[in-house]
């Protein structure tokens, strides 16, 4: 009952385990070969989840001993949860991107003491959430920090490198925006791509700023952004005709999904600038107004994390500033005359 596995493409598997989120599950890819298979994501370390990875692995008459590569497209715990597990029964090579490996395990409050994913409350605060959704995103996060299980990343991959599996090689493709350090892995010969979290079919990715400092360069500004459109044009070079998503249904179009996608963030960067322009000045605020049907803590944070990658962009493109003020940040359009004092 667990088990969904079917072939998507040549000796392309793919398959869902759940996820103790409101996004209800994950679809892994198996590459199956005889001289070792490559398995794409890994699902959170949850019970379920692993019954679920094994079930289907069984069924695909895959041992966790027969997996050779295990890619993980980004740090999120849907994705690298149980590479840990894999690890212990397997001599699985765990790849991912060298940036997304320094947020593993890291939802630190610590600033100033390596990475910092998760700002602290104070960040919150001067962007105007309410105290009850910060306490109740707090709780939830310790709970996060368990659904990945340790694990160590034997390769760090770029642009330049691939695997070969069969007849077929995989490419990894550097894609910065959903999270730090995402990548794609893109078959040439099957011209396809497993896309991640990068480009979904049915929602669009998360794309959010969490802290106050570039979480990895300090003297850099985050534009995850900017950095989303930029991956989302360098996908399109690629020009693939098959997009294999971590959630959702396979993406037939995947040029068409990309035009949708950069539509959908020029309506979002034009909904905040109308915002501001009716008085709505914190970054929460700004949020609520933009995204009016979301009312969980959850959803703020995520909501929240969203508007200020927008905010940031329109920010750099000098449509906007944002202004420290009685301890909250202010955002007001440039244009709009300043106020008498
Ligand atoms: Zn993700």
């Amino acid at each position: 009952m667990q088990v969904s596995a079917q072939e998507v493409a040549e000796n392309i598997y793919e398959f869902q385990v759940p996820l103790p989120f409101k996004l209800k599950e994950i679809n892994l890819f198996l590459v199956k070969s005889d001289d070792g298979c490559l398995l794409i994501d890994t699902g959170t370390n949850t019970p379920a989840t692993a019954e679920a990875l094994k079930a289907n692995l069984d069924y695909l008459g895959v041992a966790f001993g027969d997996i050779r590569y295990v890619a993980i497209t980004h740090f999120h715990s849907d994705h690298a949860g149980q590479a840990g597990l894999i690890q212990q029964h397997s001599d699985a090579v765990v790849m991912m991107h060298a940036d997304s490996k320094h947020f593993l395990g890291s939802w630190s409050d610590e600033v100033g003491q390596g990475p910092v994913y998760m700002a602290p409350d104070a960040f919150f605060r001067q962007h105007g959430m309410p105290q009850a959704s910060i306490e109740q995103f707090q709780h939830m996060r310790q709970r996060y920090l368990s659904l990945t299980l340790p694990f160590e990343v034997n390769q760090t991959v770029d642009d330049t490198d691939s695997i070969r599996i069969g007849d077929c090689d995989f490419q990894f493709v550097f894609t910065p925006g959903h999270a730090i350090g995402h990548i794609c892995v893109y078959c040439p010969q099957l011209n396809l791509a497993f896309t991640g979290d990068h480009i979904l079919q049915r929602i669009t990715p998360n794309i959010s700023i969490h802290s106050d400092k570039h979480p990895l360069h300090r003297n850099e500004r985050y534009n995850p952004l900017g950095d989303f459109f930029l991956s989302l044009e360098k996908t399109r070079q690629l020009g693939f005709s098959l997009g294999l998503p971590s959630h959702g249904a396979l993406i037939t179009d995947p040029e068409g999904r990309i035009d949708e996608l950069l539509a959908h963030h020029d309506e979002r960067l034009q909904v905040m600038l109308e915002a501001m322009d009716q008085g709505h000045q914190t970054a929460y605020a700004i949020s609520r107004y933009a995204f009016p049907k979301y009312t969980e803590a959850f959803d703020h944070w995520l909501m929240l994390g969203e508007t200020l990658a927008h905010l940031e962009l329109l920010e750099i493109r000098g449509q906007i500033e944002g202004v420290h003020e009685d301890g909250f940040i202010h955002y007001r359009l440039t244009a709009e005359p300043a106020p008498a004092r």
